[in-house]
């Protein structure tokens, strides 16, 4: 019997396995994948503060800027945080330390069925040497935007959007985005530079148009595409619980998720090591650590999905509050950024704020 049964070995699966490993628990991790982070779906775009985590040695760009483009009008916000990782390594890099750590890997395996036990949980994973019983005192359910852990649980599933993205054999030097609802309705289209080649991509309704829209006279190198939950769900049940994208967790405004799944799992294994009432242990120290930025970025984004449309309004706000945001602007944390826009619209744009105020009131 294992302490511990974590379905994904994605980074949100390994990371968890790492923490509760050191811990002395003994962990059995599984992944349906043939190899570890093989296919990739991510642009691996983060915050320098994952580099500092996951190491520099995965890094394979380091874009200076950010152009935002709207029907009426771009800006570009600088940077000096941003960085770009190699997805499959740090996949790779992350199984490797809880393997070292002593975890237990089983790759073409997957989880078929979940049963909730008085003091444990007991799977049926499936392999090439068939099916298999697993008992275990906890489960965590690490395994992406259409976790089966999720489902078995009975917990209801964000809203996934689907993605897609072409690779382009061409450099750049910065990202690019662009925010035009009447082509992309559900969210953006964006690239990405990453070493010698460029990521575009789009998301929800219309990205295949869109993405096919963007390649211009560029080779295609590859295609791929991957889902996008949106908003955070229930952190579990019982003795089985939920971490990273499995729970919803990337934030809803721009799809990044790596910072959250390494989070999520650093909280959850240190309700398990504490012992007592371990949910409600973990959603405390979720909600101390990065949970309450993801549910503050989610309200931003429903609050986008009305607003968003009102350009006019609000490029001309970011604009001129260009140096402020960029000395605070983090991808991890947007609310700082809408926060900062918000105090100093009142004092710079009367005018707007009467405009927003009174267009808000007629939608
Ligand atoms: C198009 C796109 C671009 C993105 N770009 C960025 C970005 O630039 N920056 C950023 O921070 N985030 C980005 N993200 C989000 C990021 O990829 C996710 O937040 C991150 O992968 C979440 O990690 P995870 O470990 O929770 O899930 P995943 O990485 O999805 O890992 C889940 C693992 O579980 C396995 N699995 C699934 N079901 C089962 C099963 N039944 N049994 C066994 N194994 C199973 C899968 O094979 C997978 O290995 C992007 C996402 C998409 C879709």
């Amino acid at each position: 019997m294992y302490d511990v049964l974590v379905i994904g070995a994605g980074p949100a699966g390994s990371n968890v396995s790492c923490q509760l490993s050191r811990r002395g628990f003994r962990v059995k991790m599984v992944d349906l994948k043939e190899r570890v982070g093989v296919p990739n779906h991510c642009s691996g775009l983060v915050d320098k503060r994952v580099v500092d985590i996951v190491g520099e040695d995965l890094v394979i760009d380091r874009p200076s800027a950010a152009e935002i483009s709207t029907p009426l009008g771009s800006f570009s916000l600088n940077s000096q945080r941003m960085r770009v990782v190699d997805r499959v390594s740090l996949d790779q890099k992350l199984a490797d330390i809880a393997m070292s750590e002593g975890a237990d890997l089983s790759l073409m395996t997957m989880l078929t069925e979940l049963h909730e036990r008085d003091n444990g949980i007991l799977a049926t994973i499936k392999s090439k040497r068939g099916f298999e019983r697993v008992e275990a005192k906890y489960v965590i359910g690490a395994d992406g935007p259409a976790s089966s852990v999720r489902r078995s649980l009975g917990i209801r599933a964000p809203k996934l959007l689907s993605s897609l993205q072409f690779d382009l054999s061409r450099r750049s030097d910065r990202v690019k985005i662009s925010l035009d609802r009447r082509k992309t309705p559900d969210f953006f289209s964006w690239e990405i530079p990453s070493g010698k080649e460029v990521e575009i991509g789009a998301s929800g309704v219309n990205s295949e148009a869109v993405v096919k829209g963007m390649v211009g006279n560029d080779t295609v190198v590859r295609r791929r595409g991957g889902l996008i939950p949106i908003g955070p769900t229930e952190l579990g049940r019982g003795n089985a619980f939920l971490i990273g994208d499995a729970a919803g967790l990337s934030k809803a405004t721009t799809g990044g998720g790596l910072y959250a799944a390494i989070k999520s799992g650093d909280a959850l294994s240190s309700a398990i090591e504490r012992g007592d009432n371990v949910l409600n242990e973990y959603e405390k120290n979720w909600s101390s650590s990065f949970g309450a930025e993801v549910r503050r970025d989610y309200k931003i984004r429903k609050l986008l999905d009305r607003y968003e449309k009102h350009y006019g309004v609000w490029v001309p706000i970011v604009s001129s509050s260009l140096s402020g945001i960029n000395k605070i602007g983090d991808v991890d944390y947007p609310s700082k950024t809408l926060l900062y826009m918000l105090y100093s619209l009142p004092l710079r744009f009367p005018l707007t704020l009467m405009e927003f105020v009174s267009r808000s009131a007629s939608t």
